[in-house]
Parts: structure tokens; sequence; C-alpha cells
């Protein structure tokens, strides 16, 4: 009796062992099928940070949190690039995109400069489509290093004609930087018409990008309203006629996709120009904007779970920002940053340009009062947040004269700690307006502080714990079925 209990017991083992090898053999069968549809977003200077300030923006407004903070895979990875500690976004993109931890300033070449394979070179020799989208100029580092191979990130020309020949799929946001060659030493005709023989579809504005379809073939597609840096404008200052990051992105999985699947890159890349400039409203709107443009691919991933990876991490940190300063202690108040209305780039090359134009000679300071409260809500007298005490209002007069001087601000002198290469005024604004709403900066560059990744999809488990950024290019290498090899491309 009890030896036919055993049997049965030890049979029903057996039985149970079995069920779980066969689920473990189909659940690896399942994991070894490569997605076929690849997404990497990269917010560019989008620290840990930056992350949690526009998560807490929207929820002191009562609002959901960010999109990319609910997905179920979290790490974290280091940013550290060959030849320096703090990285810039050529070497940042580089380890991303391929695996490969290069120097400062390189284009998807190892430190011996021979070129590297990115994935999505990889992702178009497999017959997937390919799109690359950025809110910055599609020349600019992070782009570049996913199409180009070149020794530096200012060779924009180079970079341009690399873009028209890399017989991608779809180009879209900022515009291009020096389609001529004008700052080039050897220059290799107009891009744009190069682009055009390879069979590019080029469509400038809201009104030819609206229309663009399946039939349109291979796209590069920008913005009219582009700033001095061929980018796109922040969101804060963006106007019902320009096309957004959004927009840009949802087009593109609308043209990308196809049978043989795809692989595309979207960049934030103006949370780290704001950063630079320690705006951090605007960061935070730009933020905002990123995570609606991963809610695009997330709608897509809801229709194929099973075929679908997404993954979303910063390049490196920017600016040094924190949430918490001394003058605010233990107290943060985010609504604070709801006020403002435009970025420090409007304020400072459009708002305070004209003002300072309008002056005549005579500089008070109590003019410029009125334009502290319309734009930014600082006041000079009454109650509230936003009140300015004596020491503050005391900084703004100092980079007020400053501002009025004109003089140039070099690294290494005291002056450059309050203002960076920034106009004094608007800098010392946005410091005092951050630190109202209880956050810091320490920099004008990027920090070495890691960034947080998070994924979801086919393979999003493998982005849990910490590692090193070439980990990332290498991660999705592998999840995509692809060989990480360090060697020159032929
Ligand atoms: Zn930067």
């Amino acid at each position: 009796m009890e030896g036919s209990i055993m049997r049965i017991k030890s049979m029903s083992f057996m039985v149970a062992v079995v069920f779980s090898i066969v689920c473990i053999i189909s659940a690896v069968a399942q994991a070894s099928e490569p997605p076929k549809y690849v997404f990497l977003f990269i917010g560019d200077g989008m620290g840990t940070a930056q992350r949690m300030a526009a998560e807490e923006f929207l929820k002191h407004q009562g609002k959901e949190g960010l999109l990319m903070n609910t997905f179920p895979a979290y790490g974290m990875s280091t940013t550290y690039q060959n030849d320096r500690f703090i990285t810039d976004s050529a070497a940042a993109a580089t380890a991303q995109a391929t695996g490969v931890k290069t120097n400062g300033g390189y284009i998807s070449v190892d430190p011996e400069f021979n070129p590297v394979e990115t994935i999505a070179e990889k992702a178009k020799k497999k017959g997937m489509n390919v799109g690359i989208v950025s809110s910055v100029s599609i020349d600019h580092a992070t782009p570049a290093c996913f199409y180009a191979h070149q020794k530096s990130r200012n060779m924009y020309h180079e970079i341009d004609m690399d873009l028209v020949n890399s017989g991608f799929d779809y180009f879209a946001g900022g515009g291009f930087k020096d389609p001529e060659g004008k700052k080039s030493k050897k220059p290799q005709g107009n891009a744009f018409e190069v682009a055009k023989t390879n069979g590019y579809t080029i469509a400038v504005g809201k009104e030819a990008f609206m229309v663009l379809n399946k039939d349109s073939g291979k796209v590069i597609a920008y913005n009219d309203r582009l700033d001095r840096s061929k980018a796109l404008p922040y969101i804060i200052d963006t106007v019902e006629t320009d096309i957004t990051l959004t927009e840009f992105t949802q087009k593109g999985i609308e043209l990308l996709d196809n049978p043989n699947g795809f692989f595309m890159m979207v960049e934030g890349g103006k949370i780290d120009w704001s950063c630079h400039a320690n705006d951090a409203a605007t960061a935070i709107q730009d933020t905002l904007e990123f995570d609606r443009a991963l809610k695009a691919a997330y709608d897509f991933y809801q229709v194929h779970p099973e075929e679908t990876l997404i993954v979303v991490t910063g390049d490196h940190e920017t600016g040094g920002l924190t949430l918490g300063f001394a003058g605010t202690r233990y107290d943060s108040f985010f609504d604070v940053l709801k006020v403002q209305k435009v970025s420090y780039d409007v304020f400072s090359g459009e708002i305070f340009k004209g003002y300072k134009e309008g002056l005549e000679g005579k500089a008070n300071f109590e003019d410029v009062v009125p334009l502290l409260k319309e734009y930014f809500g600082l006041e000079i007298a009454g109650e509230g947040n936003l009140v300015l005490k004596d020491y503050e209002l005391q900084a703004l007069r100092d980079s007020y004269i400053q501002s009025l001087a004109g003089a140039k601000i070099n690294t290494g002198t005291a002056d450059y700690l309050l203002y960076g290469g920034y106009d004094p005024f608007t800098v010392q604004i946005t410091h005092i307006f951050n630190q109202k709403a209880g956050l810091g900066w320490t920099s004008y560059s990027h920090t070495g502080v890691p960034v947080s990744i998070s994924a979801i999809g086919v393979g999003a488990e493998t982005f849990n714990g910490f590692y090193d950024n070439t980990d990332i290019g290498k991660k999705i290498m592998e999840i995509m079925g692809f060989e990480f090899k360090v060697a020159a491309l032929n």
C-alpha cells in the first residue's frame, strides 16, 4: 500500500518534472525567436533625476506618471567613454549602437578609427526596415552613430553623405547641418541631390509630412521651422504647425511596418540641451513629449506583444540635476514649473533680446521686472512661492548688469560657475526659478552618474541589473540574433 502510494507520488513527481521541462523548452524556444519589431528610445541627457522630475511633475498635477517608468524590466548602466569618465553623446551612442567603447566625438568608429557595424546596419542587412528619428538635427551625434562612421561628430557634411547613402528607410525630425559641404575640407556634392538620386522622398513641413504613406518609398522628413542648429523647437515653444517627435514616431511606425519587421531609434535630443542651460521646466516638457512618442511605440507593442521589444534609456545625465535644494530643505514644489511660458532659448534669444534692443541707453532693472512676472511668475513683492527674496533679487540685478555689458564669460572664472556660457540674466532666472521648485544644478556639462534603462517585450528581462553602456548594444544584438564582434566593416 505504502509502496504504491510512493510509486504514485514519484510518478506524479516525474510528470511534474517532465511538464516543467516542456514548459522551459517552449519558453526558451519562444525567447530564442528574435523580435520582429525593435524600438530603441534614447533620451539625450536623460538621467534618473530627469526621469523622476518629469514623473513628479505629472503626479503633482494628479496625473499618471511616465509610461517609461512602468515597464517591467528596469536596470542601470555606466556611461563612461574610452578616454574620459564623463562621456559625450558620440561615444555614448557608439556604445549603444555598436557595443564598442570609444573616444569622445567618434561616430561609430573604434579608438583606432576602424568603423564598427551598428545594430541599425545589421537590421538593414537582415532585410528589416530601419528608421532614425530625432528632435535635433538628424546628423547630430546620437542619430549619426546608427548610420555613419566618422572620426568626428563635427564632420556634418560627411555624416550627411553617410545618411543619404545608408539605404535606411526613414529619417525624420530635425534637418541637415551641412548638406552642401560648406564647412567640409572635401565637399562631396549636395546631400539632398544625392538623396533624391538614391530614391528618397524629401518632405519638408507638416503638410508634406502628413500625406506621406507607404507609397512614398524611402523618406527624409523634417519640420520647416527649425532652430539655428537645425533642431525642432522645444516643446514648450512649439506651435500648431510644427511636427512633434510623437508625430514623427507615429508616421515612422506606419511607414516602416512590413512583414520583415523594423528597427527604429527615437532620440529626445533637446532634453540634453535644456539641461546644459539648467532649464528644468523646458527639460521636463521635452521629457514628457519623449514619453508621448514612446506611447506610440507602446500602442504598437500592445498589438504585437509577442514580436516587439522596446528599450528606453538615457545616454548620460546632463547638468547634474538633483531633486532637492538647500534653500527648500525637505520640500519640493514641482507645480511651480508649470508657470514658465517659454524656454531659456526663446527668452534670451527673442524676448530679452528684444527688450535690450529697445532700451535706448537707459537700463533700469525695474524695467525688466514685468518680464520676470510674465514668463516665470517671479514677483518682487507679495506672497507665495514665487516672490523673490532679497539675495535672489540681488543675484538677478548682478546678472542683469553682466548681460547688458555683454562681456564674454570664460571657463575657470567665478562668473562661469554662475552663468556657464549662457546669457547671465536668463540662466540666473532659471536657477532661481528651479530652486523655488526645490531643484538644483551642479554643471553646464554632462555628468558621470549612471542612467536608468527600462524595457518591455521580447527579451526585456535581459535589461534588469547593472551593466556597462556597451552592454545595451550587445544585449539588443543578442536578442535580435545578431552576432557581436569587434571587427572592421567590410
Ligand atoms: Zn550634451
